[in-house]
């Protein structure tokens, strides 16, 4: 269907029905008429918009009507990780990868050779969500009172930036967090009780029934993977009664707000950051080493006061049996009497923690809609610092906010340098799903409605990338040719880094600002495997289109899905039955823990049982 001329009548008709002319005569005669700048006003403002975008919509559920489609989205939704991969096989060729890259593929993005067939679901949600009111500033209860104003500008202003979320938190979840924040207060840094266990820590004592029980956060890898790990470290504080402390590292303090009023998350200068450094896998306070050498068999048939005085707990990719036994609840039962944990992850590791009995009826008290741990998690806790909050809010207000659609591109790849199949598949994905407007050979509608003052806001696109290659590509393709519909696309990219630069402050400042600024976007579509994406999905509260990974330097068909679930995936899950005590595919186990779109062997938490 010819969406150009499905606007133009909609313009061209609310232009005759409406009362302008009328109100022209009358202003002829009276010279300034009030009335007749309230009707253009009206006119433009309201009555246009909303039919531009009923029309559209016509569109494209009229794209969506046929039963092969229709069909296909059941079918997509009715499958594992697996089946969908094969829907892609069987689904029809994209012409776009079928053909030269370069000026061949800009000519398949032509009107009149559309191939999509699955239903812009970000695009809709997003119409739907502009008309909803603007979140209160408490983000429904989850953030709390009794921060002084303006020490975190992020916390104060986000509900400028973000719309009303769908997703509310459990009054369960609220009250939790209240009570945590009482802890963390009671036994956070700078307390009595902090200051007798540190005494304990350093002087070697273990007191199985301390007052107050910590669980540190050591920082690791890049900032997308620390912010998974601290969401789902404090969820496992909460899960245990345990404060959680941050481990600063070198640009902690700089990166993140105090998410708790009155007390503060990171370790105090009294800690002894030295001991931290050794813990990796060759720690001989490791879990795993504990475990595996039988030294914790040996604690258990000892006295109280053999306990370990801490445990180091290492769930990173490379942990072994041993460590995985951490998501058991035997160990889990054990680690209950040891009053400081220090954790060390590189990833999501919350679905697994579902496999534990003693965690699973609280998760689904906390989450009673299942998919959105991340995202409630990630808003209470990660606050952009006032510097970033800068970087955030000065690009947001200059060059997304004006914007009819933000669309968020995040490219991710592993080698640095640019790969022209990436940008082949991101506008394949792009297209198939009708997020980026069809280019055409015709500026007719353009100059029409430029002509008629009836510019229309443009489309901002918002590419994130080590690299500037995808950003220039899609850019010189929105200059060179004009879209369908006449739709303007402004294509922007904050920074680009080429490399990744873990330990630098700025380096990361801007990482952080990107993932914020993706989150603030209506639609995205992301890169698999990347951590990255899934903070800006998670904090955004949308599904992103998550591309496939590549094979051999091509674009894979399909070339991407929509997630099930908004959750971040956990890469490097358990596979073992603790009471079986044998190995089992942990993704089976329960309807609401799947295994991931872009990682097969990964896990990651769904909404719906039926998918
Ligand atoms: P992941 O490796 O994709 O899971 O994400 P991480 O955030 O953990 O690590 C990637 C790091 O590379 C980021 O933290 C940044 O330091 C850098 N990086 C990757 N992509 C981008 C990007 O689009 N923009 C910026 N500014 N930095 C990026």
């Amino acid at each position: 269907m010819d969406m150009t001329r499905s606007r133009r009548h909609s313009a061209s008709a609310i232009i005759e029905d409406s009362d302008v002319p009328s109100s022209r005569n009358m202003e002829k005669k009276s010279g300034l008429n009030f009335t007749r700048l309230l009707c253009i006003c009206f006119v433009c403002f309201l009555v246009l918009p909303a039919l531009v975008t009923l029309s559209y919509n016509v569109v494209s559920q009229d794209s969506l009507s046929g039963p092969s489609q229709i069909s296909k989205m059941q079918y997509n939704v009715a499958r594992s990780v697996k089946a969908a991969d094969e829907v892609g096989t069987q689904s029809e060729e994209i012409e776009l990868h079928e053909e030269q890259k370069g000026e061949n593929q800009v000519l398949d993005l032509e009107e009149g050779n559309q191939t999509s067939t699955t239903m812009n679901q970000g695009l809709n949600e997003s119409s739907s969500l502009k008309s909803a009111q603007n979140m209160d500033p408490s983000l429904d209860g989850l953030l709390a009172d009794g921060f002084s104003t303006s020490s975190c500008k992020s916390r104060d202003q986000v509900y400028r930036y973000r719309k009303a979320t769908k997703f509310k938190p459990s009054a369960y979840l609220l009250e939790k967090l209240r009570n945590y924040e009482a802890l963390h207060r009671k036994c956070g840094p700078n307390t009595e009780v902090f200051k007798r266990t540190l005494d304990d820590l350093k002087s070697g004592k273990t007191l199985a029934d301390a007052d107050c029980q910590y669980v540190v956060w050591v920082s690791y890898s890049g900032l997308g993977n620390r912010m998974v790990t601290i969401a789902a470290t404090f969820l496992y504080a909460l899960l245990t009664n345990r404060v959680l402390l941050i481990d600063r590292g070198v640009d902690m303090t700089d990166l993140f707000c105090e998410p708790f009023p009155n007390t503060s998350w990171f370790l105090p200068s009294s800690f002894p950051m030295a001991w931290l450094q050794p813990l990796n896998e060759s720690s001989t306070q490791r879990y795993g080493h504990l475990l595996n050498n039988s030294i914790i068999q040996l604690y258990e048939n000892g006295t109280q006061s053999n306990l370990p005085h801490y445990v180091y707990l290492h769930l990173t990719h490379n942990y072994d049996f041993h460590d995985k036994l951490f998501f058991c609840e035997r160990e889990q039962q054990f680690l209950k009497r040891i009053p400081w944990l220090f954790l060390r992850s590189n990833n999501y590791f919350v679905p697994s923690l579902y496999l534990l009995p003693s965690f699973n009826e609280e998760l689904h008290h906390l989450f009673p809609q299942r998919d959105s741990i991340f995202h409630h998690l990630g808003r209470y806790l990660l606050h952009p610092s006032n510097t970033v909050w800068g970087l955030i809010t000065r690009f947001y207000q200059a060059y997304l906010a004006h914007a009819e659609q933000r669309i968020g591109l995040q490219i991710r790849t592993y080698d640095s340098g640019y790969f022209p199949y990436i940008s082949d598949q991101v506008l394949a994905c792009s297209q198939k799903n009708r997020v980026l407007p069809n280019i055409s050979h015709s500026d007719e509608f353009l100059e029409a409605a430029y002509e008629n003052g009836f510019a229309k806001k443009p489309y901002a696109v918002l590419v994130t990338s080590l690299s500037s290659g995808y950003y220039e590509r899609i850019r010189d393709l929105y200059w060179e040719y004009p879209t369908v519909g006449g739709q303007l696309v402004s294509v922007f990219q904050p920074s680009h880094e080429e490399r990744q630069h873990t330990e630098n402050q700025s380096h990361n400042m801007k990482a952080w600002a990107e993932m914020y600024l993706l989150s603030l976007c209506d639609v995205l579509i992301t890169s698999p495997w990347s951590t990255f994406g899934y903070v800006a999905q998670g904090l955004a509260g949308i599904k992103p289109l998550i591309m496939f990974k590549p094979e051999n330097d091509t674009v894979p068909d399909p070339p991407c899905r929509e997630v099930m679930s908004m959750e971040p995936c956990f890469h490097a899950p358990p596979f073992y039955d603790c009471q079986a005590q044998k190995g089992i595919d942990t993704g089976k186990v329960f309807p609401y823990v799947r295994h991931c779109e872009d990682v097969p062997w990964g896990l990651k938490v769904v909404e719906n049982d039926e998918l």
